[in-house]
């Protein structure tokens, strides 16, 4: 089970935001203030960490640099109340991974905590006779190797770690294409063909990446 720490000193946010990371089946450790986050993150136990941007005592950025000093690798995702590019330049220079803008829905959130623990824990998946090596960034069929775009590789790696189940397209736009989660889905359809062209896929037939008619996708291995 992966185990959580919050960071966020707005009850308002912090509890509820807890009770639904539980109801996922985490465990989740919550502080309110920067220096509290700093003992318990130095435990080392955390699998990834949730930082407000705006904390009393020692301030998000500041919380989130010092962690980062003791833990190159572990996922961190700001909330952040602006959504000036300043601020997230400076979380991503912080060494954020992700930042989510408040207000935000919960279930975006819960996405992206899905996302980041995935990507760093499965790093190698296969489907068929595709291949997908997540930590080098690398995907075969067959003996060839795929030259995909990021977002090609990224949507290619969540429908195989997902093989044979129905991936929406609601939670296909939140893990792929973060930013744009309000944006239009024509731009997943033009990945999905050129992916499938890649895959040397018949668009009128495709053996791997099928569409699901008003749900999503699923890789049929
Ligand atoms: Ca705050």
């Amino acid at each position: 089970m992966a185990r959580l720490l919050i960071v966020e000193d707005d009850e308002g946010i912090r509890v509820p935001l807890t009770r639904a990371l539980e109801r996922e089946g985490y465990a989740v450790d919550g502080c309110g203030d920067g220096h509290e986050a700093l003992a318990r993150a130095a435990a080392a136990e955390h699998d990834l960490i949730i930082i407000d941007v705006g904390l009393p005592g020692i301030d998000g950025l500041e919380v989130c640099r010092r962690i980062r000093e003791q833990r190159p690798s572990v996922p961190i995702l700001f909330l952040t109340a602006q959504d000036g590019e300043l601020d997230i330049v400076d979380g991503l220079d912080a060494g954020a991974d992700d930042y989510v803008t408040k207000p935000f829905r919960v279930s975006e959130l819960l996405a992206r905590v899905r996302a980041h623990l995935r990507r760093t824990t499965v790093e190698l998946a296969e489907a068929g006779d595709v291949r997908i090596d997540q930590a080098a960034r690398r995907a075969w069929r067959g003996a060839d190797e795929l030259e995909l775009s990021p977002k090609e590789f990224d949507l290619l790696a969540l429908l195989v770690r997902e093989a044979g189940r129905v991936v929406t397209r609601e939670r296909i736009m939140a893990e792929v294409w973060d930013e744009n989660w309000f944006g239009s889905t024509k731009t997943l359809d033009m990945h999905v063909s050129w992916l499938r062209r890649k895959l040397g896929e018949d668009a009128s037939d495709p053996r791997h990446v099928q569409t699901v008619r008003g749900v999503g996708l699923r890789f049929e291995p």
